[in-house]
């Protein structure tokens, strides 16, 4: 039987939401709520959405759903539906999902505390859609969900770009900065309060301050400014960047990365394709051409980068050859990691208005023939690894079989990636120490501590 006062969170989507999910954790805790794992002990449940594409936005409304059984049996009293897919979808959202009692858009989150208490107190609304122009600041409560040795470091919000096949400016707005002296405060706390590894989270770092520049020519905050004062003054061990958009990644600032010892050589830089009549109709604004100078940037500056990448297939018009010079792209250049997106048709955006939508089965296919490729590139690329001693960040007992340690090289970003096991020698729970990679999988290492 639920307590009052008791609140289970459901976060969906990507860092970014749940850093919004751990701010909500944070204004709840301080209002004295408490949190609890099991959504049958509580008395609230929150559903922080994703509303990207089709498939996040079932895994959203299944989840709306299921908890929704919950309040039948009148185990819960409030369903709270919050975040991207209500802040996409307001009123249409509010009418389909008559089980849920509250809808806080992208813009309200921060104010979840004051909403509950209000809608406890009798208030009739159920509706909080402003337009998202919330920035946290280091002194917002937010209570840090991941694993105390690492935590993910918001520094924007929205995006300035207009890529055509996405919905996140519509959801999320345009981009606004966070200053750089609030963000260097924050990563601090968090450091201070023991996280080791810092992961930078944006929809794209490489617009960092363009907003505040725009705003104030004298305003310091760029990418290169950002990463420099974060690795020198943040006091983090690993400090990660996620999402690059391709046209900044300066020389400079890969030499910034290759020069600071805290800056893992990882660059999670999405290109969703290559062919440059594919590239123009996503609105992309980079060639071939330029892409490939990018790359071969970074493999010259820091030959032994790690490079991230994501593609979509089946955008409106890619025909065979298009998707072929695609594998060829991938085939070439060996990625050291590869995530593909079937294309999602999204109302609102402007593919979702292009002729010669690709069917799902042509999607599937070339999804699965660009994965399948992308295993055997990453499965070669590992074997590489098997005789290097690499720093290993220990997260715990292995989740296959507790007779293992498992833990991540700075090369393995959390939940994106494979991991590294660890099946000789001993260390703490945060620790990072040196691992002699002995094996390999397609996605995993093996490997065992340097005493
Ligand atoms: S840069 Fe990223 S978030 Fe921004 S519009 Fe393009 S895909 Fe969307």
């Amino acid at each position: 039987m639920s307590q009052n006062n008791t609140v289970h969170f459901v976060s969906l989507g990507c860092p970014k939401n749940l850093v919004d999910t751990e701010i909500m954790l944070g204004s709840l805790m301080k209002e004295g709520y408490s949190v609890v794992d099991q959504p049958e002990q509580a008395d609230t449940v929150i559903i922080n959405t994703c509303g990207f594409i089709e498939e996040s936005k079932k895994e959203s409304i299944d989840k709306v759903l299921e908890m929704a059984q919950l309040k039948t049996k009148g185990q819960l009293q409030k369903l709270v539906v919050a975040g991207c897919l209500t802040q996409r979808y307001k009123e249409d959202l509010v009418e389909g999902l008559p089980e849920a009692d509250l809808f806080v858009g992208s813009g309200e989150f921060q104010n979840i505390a004051g909403i509950l208490k209000s809608s406890r107190e009798g208030s009739t609304e159920k509706k909080f859609f402003h337009l998202p122009t919330y920035l946290q600041e280091e002194t917002s409560p937010r209570v840090n969900s991941q694993p105390g040795y690492r935590a993910y470091l918001k520094i924007s919000e929205g995006c300035k770009k207009r890529c055509a096949f996405c919905a996140i400016p519509l959801i999320r707005g345009n981009l606004q900065s966070r200053k750089l002296k609030n963000i260097l405060s924050e990563a601090q706390l968090l450091v201070a309060g023991g996280v080791k590894e810092l992961i930078i989270i944006s929809h794209d770092f490489t617009d960092f301050g363009w907003d505040l520049k725009k705003r104030d020519p004298e305003a310091t905050e760029s990418p290169y400014e950002l990463l420099k004062t974060l690795a020198d003054e943040s006091g983090a061990e690993w400090i990660r960047v996620l999402y690059l958009y391709p046209d900044g990644v300066t020389p400079e600032l890969v030499e910034l990365i290759r020069s600071r010892k805290n800056l893992v050589k990882y660059f999670d830089m999405p290109l969703q394709h290559i062919n440059n009549e594919m590239l123009k109709k996503m609105n992309r604004r980079m060639t071939r051409e330029q892409v490939e100078r990018v790359i071969q940037n970074i493999r010259s500056q820091i030959p032994e980068a790690v490079i991230r990448t994501q593609f979509i297939v089946g955008f409106p018009g890619e025909t065979e050859e298009h998707f072929q010079e695609l594998l060829e792209f991938v085939a070439r250049n060996r990625f050291d990691r590869v995530g593909c997106f079937m294309y999602s048709q999204e109302e609102g955006t402007k593919a979702g208005h292009l002729p010669d939508q690709v069917d799902e089965a042509t999607k599937q296919r070339r999804h699965d023939q660009l994965m399948e490729l992308q295993r055997q590139i990453s499965a070669e690329s590992q074997s590489k690894m098997v005789g290097q001693i690499l720093p290993v960040l220990v997260e715990g007992l292995s989740e296959e079989t507790e007779l293992l340690l498992q833990g991540r090289n700075s090369q393995q970003a959390p939940e994106i990636d494979g991991v590294t096991y660890i099946n000789a020698g001993q260390a703490q729970v945060g620790q990072i120490v040196p691992v002699r990679i002995t094996g390999h999988h397609d996605y995993d290492l093996v490997g065992e501590i340097v005493e």
